[in-house]
């Protein structure tokens, strides 16, 4: 705005920070360059700007702390001894259990570089990925020592490590990403965390196999995935392949692509469409010197965004510390291969075993309390089946409309995105159909390709509202190109969760988008499928016809004479909602009921017409 601002002499405006009384406008200058310098992403320090440091810190004879961001981007540089900067506002919740992602090197105008306490609490309070402190002598760096967070205090407070003195080269070498990535993921095992940030730039990587899903088809739901995630997607890359490599999933040149890649579109995820063994991430994460997740991670970390019940989340948290689990440790390494001679105090296979058995407690406490919840559910669920209202799940692909049926339906207001995964936690909604018969319909989370098993297995209380309704509506995107495979997908899982036995009616929505009425017609001669639009509400009544009539199946009616003395019976059939009209007559109380099948034996001998099956 204003660009001609009257500068006093003394009254210099600068973007350098602290004490500055007494410096040299070209030496300001100097240091206000120093923001125009990046540092590779992965690497701490250029020899280049620790060099310039040491020169200036030897010519003040103060301190001079610059702050980078993991981009490698100049944040704030301040001189004098006070260790603080105004980090960036971050996404609260998310953010409170990972680094900040900023970094503080710092110099020690005396050849000494050990961090003070104060360096270390501060690194603790800020929680930087690491705090370094340049030892200068002679305007050279003579060595450098550096902490970093290794893990959490029993009381959940931050456990710091410190690696040093080591030689400028040495420092200018350590894979930085490598070990905050490490760090995090220690810090997510604690703390319900996630692993994107809004601002992560992705490379998808993709592997096409013989008979398979289209590789193209994969990676562009992978990069729907990433997006829901907060990610955004810069480039996708695959190659043909039917056995994975060993140490690094794909081969070494594809490998060296990424790396290339990494540098001209500056990228700091790479996302495999697949499931990375430990080592492979590790190997990975290594040459690539940026973090590396898979399909998997990705899929974990948008359910921990999501989730919003309590047992939903603490599904999540059991999943992602199943997953952590094998994947810790890898920190160590990043300091052993700093070479011998380095007195490091890092973690050794000690601290590895405590936040492993850390970890493997707190598994089995979550175990214990969703047990609990299940047990406190079935409880509710055994009320509801006695009230004898059908239950409707909502099954399908993600995306296919699942949620937006249910709004129709029900005028519920449920969250429909146009998202993967929008719905994690089933809603429940009772919904009354025009001859008075009440359904709860329940939406469920979409199903999706390569959703791995053990995930499916985490997920199972969650869907065990899929698992105990009277009936299935399989909701099929069927303007979408891979429909069939989608619902392959789902039928797969249906399977796993052994429930594809179950009366289910296919339901064709988004017809308003399909131009073509020979696929409508075809799709349709199957039984019990009807196609519909969700979103358009057309057919919907044909829909809710067809549910009508396989609900009726489902209930046996039946016509009873109870004497007036047992009118005890009569209460309770009303409890149970199943009575459909009373006549009081001389004989006793005419009482027209319908029944699930498993109650006809115990009304059996009040039966006083015939037993109907429509
Ligand atoms: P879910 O993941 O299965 O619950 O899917 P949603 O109900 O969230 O819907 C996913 C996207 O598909 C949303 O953008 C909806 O607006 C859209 N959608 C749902 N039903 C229809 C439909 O009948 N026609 C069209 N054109 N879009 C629909
Ligand atoms: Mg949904």
């Amino acid at each position: 705005m204003v660009q001609n601002i009257l500068i006093k002499e003394g009254d210099c405006v600068t973007k350098i920070e602290g004490n500055l009384s007494g410096i040299r406008k070209n030496i300001l200058d100097i240091m206000e360059g120093l923001y125009q310098f990046t540092v590779p992403a992965g690497q701490t320090i250029t020899p280049e700007m620790a060099n310039i440091l040491a020169q200036i810190t030897d010519q003040l004879n103060r301190e001079i702390a610059v702050y980078f961001n993991r981009r490698g981007q100049v944040i704030s540089i301040a001189v004098g001894d006070t260790r603080t900067v105004k980090l960036p506002e971050t996404s609260s919740r998310r953010s409170a259990w990972r680094l900040s992602g900023i970094r503080c090197i710092h110099t020690h105008p005396t050849d000494n570089s050990a961090l003070s306490s104060m360096d270390l609490s501060s690194l603790k309070d800020m929680r930087f990925d690491i705090m370094a402190a340049l030892g200068v002598s002679g305007g050279e760096v003579v060595e450098v020592s550096f902490g970093y967070i290794a893990g959490l205090t029993d009381d959940e407070g931050f456990e710091v490590q410190t690696a040093g003195p080591l030689t400028l080269e040495d420092f200018v070498n350590l894979n930085l990403t490598f070990l905050t990535t490490q760090i995090d993921r220690i810090l997510e095992t604690r703390g319900r965390g996630t692993k994107l940030a809004e601002s992560e730039r992705a490379i998808l990587v993709g592997v096409e196999r013989q008979g398979n899903w289209d590789v193209t088809d994969s990676l562009a739901e992978l990069a729907q995935l990433a997006e829901t995630a907060g990610a955004e997607v810069v480039k996708a890359v695959w190659q043909k392949r039917d056995r994975p490599d060993a140490s690094y999933f794909i081969g070494r040149g594809k490998v060296e692509e990424i790396c290339e890649l990494r540098q001209i579109t500056g990228i700091n995820l790479v996302i495999f469409d697949d499931e990375l063994s430990p080592a492979q991430q590790r190997n990975l994460e290594q040459v690539i010197g940026v973090k590396v997740i898979d399909r998997t991670a990705l899929i974990l970390d948008i359910f921990a965004q999501r989730a919003s019940t309590h047992e939903g989340k603490l599904q999540v948290e059991l999943a992602q510390l199943q997953y952590n689990l094998p994947r810790l440790g890898g920190q160590g390494l990043v300091l052993s291969r700093l070479g011998g001679g380095i007195g490091t105090r890092g973690p050794g296979e000690t601290k590895l075993e405590v936040d492993r058995r850390r970890i493997r407690s707190r598994i089995s406490d979550i175990n214990k309390e969703i047990e609990q919840i299940k047990k406190h559910r079935e409880l509710h669920r055994k009320r509801r089946k006695e009230a004898r209202i059908p239950s409707v799940a909502l099954v399908g692909y993600t995306n296919a409309g699942k949620s937006t049926l249910l709004n129709t339906l029900s005028n519920a207001g449920v969250l429909a995105e146009d998202k993967l995964f929008a719905t994690l936690d089933p809603t429940t909604r009772k919904v009354t159909l025009a001859g008075g018969q009440e359904l709860l319909i329940t939406d469920t989370v979409g199903f999706i390709q390569k959703l791995p098993h053990q995930l499916v297995a985490a997920f199972r209380a969650t869907l065990e509202e899929v698992v105990q309704s009277d009936l299935l509506l399989h909701v099929i995107d069927a303007s979408h190109q891979r429909f069939q495979e989608q619902s392959d997908a789902v039928f797969s899982v249906l399977r796993e969760l052994g429930i594809s036995e179950k009366p289910i009616i296919t339901v064709y929505n988004k017809i308003d988008k399909i131009d073509n009425p020979y696929l409508v017609d075809r799709l349709l001669r199957q039984p019990d499928s009807v196609g519909i639009s969700a979103l358009k509400e057309s057919q919907i009544d044909s829909l809710l016809d067809i549910i009508h009539n396989k609900v009726r199946q489902q209930v046996i009616d039946m016509d009873l004479l109870v004497p007036y003395n047992d009118s005890g019976l009569l209460a309770r059939l009303y409890d149970s909602g199943s009575v459909k009209s009373v006549d009081y007559a001389a004989e006793g109380i005419h009482i027209k009921v319908s029944l699930p099948p498993e109650l006809i034996n115990t009304y059996q001998k009040y039966t006083a017409g015939e037993i109907t099956n429509d």
